[in-house]
Order: C-alpha cells, then structure tokens, then sequence
C-alpha cells in the first residue's frame, strides 16, 4: 500500500445530452454551482461542465461530457448504477418536496444501513440518491446564489455504487487502493477508505443477473478517487501497475492531473489531484462564467465557440423575472 491514502472520490464523470438543460437541472434544482464551463479535452467539439460546491471542492464535483447527440445508454454492470450526495439529517422532506414540485418523480427507498434516501434521476436518467445523515459535512461550502437554502443544501458526495458481477477481483483492487470492507447488506458490501464517512464510501453490488451496461447519455463515464498531489499519484501509479492493472500516463486536466485504469469488473477509475483546483484560471467569483479552454486549443477558440450551443446560467430565473 502507497504511504499516501487515497481520500475518497474526488468527481464524477457523467454523459448528458443537452448542455442547457443539464446546467438548468443541476444549478437550478439541485443547487450546485456550475463551477467550470470547459470542452472535453478529448473531443473539443463538446462541452465539459462541471458543478460542485462554491469552489469546486474535490469531493463535490459532478461532470458531464454534453453530448446532444448521443443515444441513450443503459445502466448495468461494469459501470457506477448511482451516485449518491450526502444532505442533512432531516433534510429529505424538503427535497421530496422539492423534486416533486419539478415534475421529477422520486422514490423513498427507506433505509440502508442507518442512511434515509430519496433516489431520482436527472433529466437524461442518470440515476441519483440524496442520502441524509447526521454526519453531512458542515464544513463543506455550499453556493449561496441558488434558492436551495444552506440547511438543507447538498453537501458533496456520500458515496457511488459500483454495479459488478461478482466483487472479489474489484474488492481486491480496492482493498489494493487502501479501502476496507465494512458492511454487507444482501448483495451489497460497503467499501470506506482513509477515515470513512460520506464521501469516502464505495458500495459494491454484486448483481450477476443483470445486463451489462451501455456508456451513453444518462450513465456514468468513470468515477475519480482523490490523491494529495503529483508524487502521491506516481506512487500509486507505481502500486496499481503492480498489480497487473493497465495505468494511463499521467494526464494534464488543467483543474488536477489523472491517470485512468479500469477496475477488473469494467468500471473506469480515475486518480485525481486535489490541486491546482478550479481557481487555476479564473477567480472563484467567476467560476464558470465563461468558456475556459486549455492553453492547447487557445489558437483554435472561435471555431470551437462557434460550434457550441450558447449556455445560460440561472435561466429560469431570468425568465421568471422577465414575465
Ligand atoms: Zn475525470
């Protein structure tokens, strides 16, 4: 094991269809901030959006690749089935109630191990799971200008549920990345790594009846873990490649560095830097205001802009003021 612990997820990566009505869903009715408005590095042509807390804190970023175009996949093995946010204690009511008043319908799934959950899907049915508990981090930041109020706002992840045929091969390499089993429920064995709690909770459900799953619009594209900084990373790098995995080189995402193996069961990992962070081009009072573009396709930014669809922040809101 690497002397640097991995410190739980660091973001999410999803695939969305329509730019506008992914920033509408999750700025307005879930009340993140959109925290950087980016293209995808791999493929300029689309947009890369990300929201989290006030800053962008590792731990608090969910990220879509936007692409309109794209079918509908499917959620199954070998891929994340749900991405769960931590909220207050108390807190589910005003969300059920919230959601519903959105036309999105919601579940209560009662309880799982002590945790009360509400689970939803977005706009492109990405499946999502509000989990309330006592321990929602109060030290995290939520963005104030949204009319979700603080009480109740979502604080970060509380953990995904990876969707495995079977679980040992990928218990063994999260065991590899420093995670501890500590609970079993059915077909569901809960995975914490560094100090546990929300955010650092991976489960795993062992469904070996079930399809496996089609990345398109609605799924999850990988899920990235957080390391300190570029040694800690390297030294992971090395540890993974040990163990047989096939570990990318390390990669400049300008907000943090990464490198991707997949999980023996399917799924996409990320290791992630928590620096430089979202600040690293823009001040955090304009996070997400404007198209940021790595200094690599700064030469190429007219095209690129001319061929993406306009965004506009707080929409409804705008419009609700403008009747
Ligand atoms: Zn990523």
């Amino acid at each position: 094991m690497s002397e640097n612990p991995i410190a739980g997820i660091h973001h999410v990566t999803a695939i969305a269809s329509d730019p506008q009505r992914n920033v509408d869903f999750y700025t307005e009715i879930l009340g993140l901030r959109l925290v950087k408005r980016t293209v995808n590095f791999d493929d300029p042509g689309a947009y890369h959006l990300y929201f989290g807390d006030e800053t962008g804190s590792p731990g608090s970023i969910l990220t879509f690749f936007a692409w309109p175009m794209a079918g509908r996949g499917q959620a199954g093995v070998g891929q994340v089935e749900v991405t769960s946010f931590s909220v207050p204690e108390g807190s589910l009511n005003y969300w059920e109630q919230r959601l519903l008043s959105a036309s999105i319908p919601v579940e209560r799934s009662g309880k799982r191990f002590d945790e009360e959950i509400l689970t939803f899907a977005d706009p492109d049915g990405l499946r999502l799971e509000l989990v309330a508990h006592s321990k929602a981090d109060t030290a995290a930041r939520p963005w104030k200008d949204v009319s979700v109020p603080v009480e109740q706002a979502i604080r970060g992840f509380y953990s995904v549920t990876l969707c495995e045929q079977g679980y040992e091969a990928t218990a063994r390499v999260l065991e590899t990345m420093g995670f501890r089993k500590t609970g079993e429920r059915g077909n569901r064995f809960r995975f914490d790594v560094g100090d546990g709690g929300a955010g650092a909770h991976v489960d795993v459900l062992c469904a070996s009846e079930a399809a496996y799953g089609r990345a398109a619009v609605g799924t999850v594209h990988h899920v990235a873990w957080r390391v300190a900084d570029d040694n800690s990373q390297l030294s992971w790098r090395k540890v993974l490649v040990g163990k047989h995995l096939n570990v990318t080189p390390v990669i400049d995402r300008c907000y943090f560095h990464s490198i991707y193996f997949r999980e023996p069961g399917g799924v996409l990992f990320e290791l992630a830097t928590d620096p430089p962070g979202f600040t690293a081009d823009e001040p955090v009072d304009k996070l997400g205001e404007s198209l940021k573009l790595p200094p690599w396709l700064e030469s190429s930014r007219k095209r690129i802009e001319r061929a993406l669809p306009p965004i506009q922040l707080h929409k409804a809101v705008k419009e609700a003021r403008a009747l």
